[in-house]
């Protein structure tokens, strides 16, 4: 075994308060792109760059093609949780995971069966009606073509935090409790360009930053710890069935 995969283990076998942040590159061995791998959304050709799409102004200006967009990329049929999913749930039912924070909209976390999961950007299987307010689940999404409406008439609108939307505030601050008495901090399959969530690095304060990603990201040197590699083969690697 690889040594630093060999320390992760260590630090993972010799902690009971462990926390995980995570990104859309936890989710790639699912089949669901990121944004900024080679083959990430944002080197694939459309009219306007994601964030742009997937911004508030655009939502409300062009909201068929904003569904477009979503429903092609976000909202995928068939995903399943990989590898690294179900071992971050494993841990917590072994009480040695306290939670995990993601960047992720896609519910796999739960899926895999972890319970203590804070979706720091909203989910796309909750949905509400902006006119009336009305729930909607994600099949009244797929069951509709185009822009999905409520039956009052209402564009439904998903769940998902926007650019140019505001976090939620109950979240983030769960989310910087857990931080910051963490005492192992596995970060992985982000960027961590994306603010603010970025930013919750900030609120750790043991000697154990691990940072599992394929490419460098700008936090590098915070990390105590850093392994390169795919998520789901690493999690498998250190966390046994
Ligand atoms: P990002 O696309 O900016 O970065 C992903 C990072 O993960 C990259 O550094 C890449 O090298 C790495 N990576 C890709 N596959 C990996 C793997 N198998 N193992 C380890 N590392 C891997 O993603 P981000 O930092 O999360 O920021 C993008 C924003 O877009 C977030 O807000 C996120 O919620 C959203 N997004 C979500 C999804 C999803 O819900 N699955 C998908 C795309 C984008």
């Amino acid at each position: 075994m690889d040594e630093n995969i060999q320390t992760l283990k260590e630090w993972i076998d010799g902690s009971d308060n462990i926390v995980f942040f995570g990104g859309a590159g936890v989710s790639t061995e699912s089949g669901i792109p990121d944004f900024r791998s080679v083959d990430g959304l944002y080197h694939q050709k459309y009219d306007y760059p994601p964030e742009t799409i997937l911004s508030h102004t655009f939502f409300m200006r062009k909201t068929e093609d904003f569904y477009k967009f979503y429903r092609d990329k976000l909202l995928l049929e068939g995903v399943k949780p990989n590898k690294a999913h179900e071992r971050l749930a494993l841990l917590e039912q072994r009480g040695k995971l306290k939670a995990v924070i993601t960047q992720n909209i896609d519910g796999l976390h739960q899926m895999a069966g972890s319970k203590e999961v804070m979706e720091l950007h909203g989910s796309v299987l909750r949905n509400y009606c902006m006119k009336c307010g009305k729930f909607h689940d994600v099949e009244d999404i797929k069951a509709q073509s185009g822009v999905p409406k409520c039956e009052c008439g209402g564009i439904i609108k998903p769940d998902v935090v926007l650019y140019e939307e505001g976090l939620d505030n109950m979240t983030i601050t769960k989310s910087i409790q857990y931080i910051s008495n963490a005492d192992v901090l596995i970060i992985g399959g982000t960027s961590l360009v994306v603010y603010p969530a970025a930013g919750l690095i900030d609120y750790y304060r043991g000697h154990k930053l691990v940072l599992i990603n394929m490419q460098p990201t700008p936090q590098d040197d915070r990390a105590d710890l850093i392994v390169r590699g795919k998520i789901g083969e690493i999690m498998s690697q250190v966390v046994e069935e």
